[in-house]
């Protein structure tokens, strides 16, 4: 242990060295060792209250945050847009050097089917070097992450140049009454303004106990979907008729399916696909690097469609068939038909011309495409990855995980940094290592859910150096 940690000290001297002007500050130093048991005490009684949502209740998991930061000096503040899900803020100051950095979890979690658990879901049971439990890697992990970065920072008394700002939201997981992210953002903004913020959407992957790589999430595709809906004359299911409207929506749906809508990179996936070529084998290499050769790209777009689907969804605007509703009995033509598409948009798409584009596609007058309202995640554009915590990001990933590249990632999914960057905000998605087949198997919304106490300890070092090298004292 204290080799390891003479060795990391003399990296990091290095590292300075190799920098130079980096503006990185100096890192306080923590006994990790020492922290362990309070980061488990918090971690387990995080994953012991049950927020799954919903309805959520994330009050009782804001009642322990409040008593927690209040017993160490910590003043916050409760905002709640209904009285069950508060969200929780607390803030140390800095010298106002430098403009804010937010680091935010979510409290509420996905519910669990009781059944499926060799466990109790809300025990976060100590088991084969794991804990178990729902949130324990979505997203208690950061929560308790979060919290020990105040609490060892108040106690240590250190100098900043930016406030932290604590922030425990409800509603991440299924709010579709806007009482988290959305409520905090429009109501109370100033409260949790920064220039950057760090949450959840990354991660790193363990292989033969070394971490080889960490992903960190800079952008998020945009949900836009919309109802594609086809009118018609409704009749006797005996008298076939040109206009049913369920031909005409079947039809439009397989010119839909057959669509390839153009491949577009951005900065992220540009480099997160160059990136992925240097640590793959040769044949992979060769295949990520193809796409952006006009002579091979479209081979590759096909081999990724069929076992990368994944990937395949970072190169574009994807549209999938979700739902589909029709009919009222077996004899009856009804009048209407629609379908739900999900579409989900790169960051830059330009809406209004890509509904053109899809009208032009599907090429039938009968069949309409009304966007869904409400969509409650707004567009932005990617955060940047020349920014300075992007760049200390990838310091501190370096530094803890010597053998690791990173890799920035698009999400095809999205998540509550939408909110953020869409105010300006240069948001990054972070989180703890795991082997690949837990990551399968017990991963975020899994049927069960656990994350390898090692990696809870190594991810608040990560959490803590990372928030350092942007907010201490230069
Ligand atoms: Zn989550």
């Amino acid at each position: 242990m204290f080799l390891g940690r003479l060795r990391r000290a003399h990296t990091l001297g290095l590292l300075a060295l190799v920098l130079g002007s980096a503006a990185a500050a100096q890192v306080p130093v923590v006994d990790w060792k020492k922290q362990e048991p309070e980061i488990l005490r918090h971690y387990r009684s995080l994953v012991q209250i049950d927020t799954s949502s919903p309805p959520g209740n994330e009050t009782n998991a804001v009642n322990y945050l409040k008593k927690v930061l209040e017993g160490e000096g910590i003043p916050v503040k409760t905002f709640a847009m209904q009285p069950a899900r508060a969200n929780l803020v607390a803030r140390l100051k800095g010298s106002g050097k430098q403009r804010p950095l937010l680091i935010l979890a979510h409290m509420d979690v996905v519910p669990v089917q009781r059944e499926k658990w060799p466990v109790d879901p809300f025990g976060a049971v100590l088991k084969d070097g794991y804990v178990w439990g729902r949130g324990t890697v979505d997203d208690k992990d950061k929560l308790a992450a979060n919290l020990m970065v105040m609490l060892l920072a108040k106690r240590m008394g250190l100098a900043l140049d930016r406030d932290i700002i604590f922030l425990a939201e409800s509603g991440e997981e299924a709010d579709p009454t806007g009482v988290g992210i959305s409520y905090m953002v429009s109501e109370h903004f100033p409260e949790i303004e920064a220039e950057f913020a760090l949450t959840e959407g990354g991660g790193g992957t363990l292989q033969d106990g070394r971490v080889s790589v960490v992903t960190i999430q800079t952008t998020e595709k945009v949900p836009r979907r919309v109802h594609l809906i086809a009118n018609g004359t409704s009749g006797h299911g005996s008298v076939p008729r040109l206009d049913n409207p369920l031909l005409h929506l079947s039809a439009a749906i397989a010119k839909v399916g057959a669509w390839e809508t153009p491949m577009r990179l951005n900065d992220t996936t540009r480099t997160y696909f160059e990136r992925l070529a240097t640590i793959s084998t040769p044949e992979q290499a060769a295949r990520y690097n193809g796409l952006m050769n006009p002579e091979s790209s479209a081979a590759v777009q096909r081999y990724l469609a069929a076992n990368e689907p994944q990937r395949y969804s970072m190169l574009r605007t994807s549209i999938v068939p979700t739902m589909l509703r029709a009919g009222v009995g077996p004899n009856v033509i009804p009048s209407e038909a629609d379908a739900t598409l999900d579409i989900r948009a790169l960051p830059d798409e330009d809406m209004p011309k890509f509904f053109e584009e899809l009208t032009r596609v599907i090429d039938d007058p009968a069949v309409k495409i009304e966007p869904i309202a409400g969509n409650p995640r707004p567009v932005a554009p990617p955060s940047r990855l020349d920014s300075d915590m992007y760049r200390a990001l990838e310091r501190v990933s370096k530094r803890l995980y010597p053998e690791s590249i990173v890799l920035p990632t698009m999400s095809t999914g999205a998540s509550d940094m939408a909110q953020l960057r869409a105010k300006g905000i240069q948001s990054y998605g972070i989180g703890p290592s795991s082997i690949e087949s837990d990551s399968t198997n017990y991963g975020a919304h899994s049927d069960v859910e656990r994350l390898a106490e090692t990696s809870l300890y190594r991810f608040v070092e990560f959490t803590w150096n990372a928030v350092f090298e942007v907010a201490g004292r230069k």
